[in-house]
């Protein structure tokens, strides 16, 4: 597969198409943003370690049976995927109190969340990414309903299998977003997961090793991260 012209640049990645219509390469960069782009800066490695976290995570996720993007890797920056027609909705499961609903509702951090919750926002910085509802997707065609239903099941499917995962690796998996698209009509988890869009704590300590080391000004970042990947048995350097 060749790679071809770049597609878009997001706010830590880069896509680019390839000689094949059905495939793009995503390119991990060292660009870190919060706060819809309002704080960037450039961390070391991060586009290397993300790229690497999110092959391992998307290849357990498969493992289980839930269907991805995912191709392979193809470089310490890079991987393929298949092209999909996304939905401009972020699907988010809590199972722990922290960020945005704790803000919205005046709940305490840190609080378990039983049973874990669901939440949609809408993909749009310049509205702040704001929540919808089921309701607000249908009506506004941002994806048809039987698509968000599918991408639902698949969003708590995944918190069986990556709550166990990151549970047996001594941390708790807080909350995470997920985007879904389609592939030949098929819903087909996209984006990435890598501790940008997720919250994961130590178990023990509730020590935070995700991207809110960064929004919190908390310092080693790229650091934590490594971290996490070492707990769950990923090698960096291979
Ligand atoms: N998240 C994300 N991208 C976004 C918004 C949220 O990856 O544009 C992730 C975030 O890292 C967290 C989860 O989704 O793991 C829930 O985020 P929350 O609604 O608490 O918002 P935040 O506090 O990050 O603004």
């Amino acid at each position: 597969m060749e790679k071809r012209e770049e597609l878009y640049a997001g706010k830590a990645k880069s896509v680019f198409k390839t000689d094949d219509p059905d495939y793009m390469v995503l390119e991990f960069r060292n660009d870190t943003s919060a706060f819809d782009g309002k704080k960037v800066e450039q961390l070391d490695r991060k586009g290397m370690v993300n790229n690497k976290f999110n092959a391992f995570i998307m290849q357990k996720l498969a493992d289980a049976g839930i269907p991805t993007h995912f191709e392979k890797l193809l470089s310490d920056n890079e991987c393929l995927v298949k092209r999909l027609d996304m939905m401009p909705v972020e699907c988010v499961v809590r199972n722990v109190s922290a960020g945005s609903l704790c803000r919205r509702l005046g709940v305490e951090e840190g609080q378990e969340l039983n049973p874990p919750t669901f939440e949609l926002f809408l993909k749009d910085d310049s509205l702040g990414d704001p929540m919808v509802n089921e309701s607000l997707v249908e009506t506004f065609g941002w994806a048809q309903p039987a698509d968000l239903q599918r991408s639902k099941e698949l969003t708590y499917q995944v918190n069986d299998v990556l709550k166990k995962l990151f549970d047996d690796a001594g941390m708790m998996l807080v909350d995470y977003k997920l985007e879904f698209g389609l592939f030949n009509g098929e819903v087909l988890l996209g984006d990435e997961f890598s501790p940008d869009g997720c919250r994961l704590w130590d178990k023990k300590t509730r020590k935070k090793m995700d991207k809110d080391r960064f929004r919190q000004g908390l310092g080693d970042v790229i650091e934590a991260y490594e971290e996490v990947g070492a707990r769950l048995g990923i090698d960096f350097d291979a």
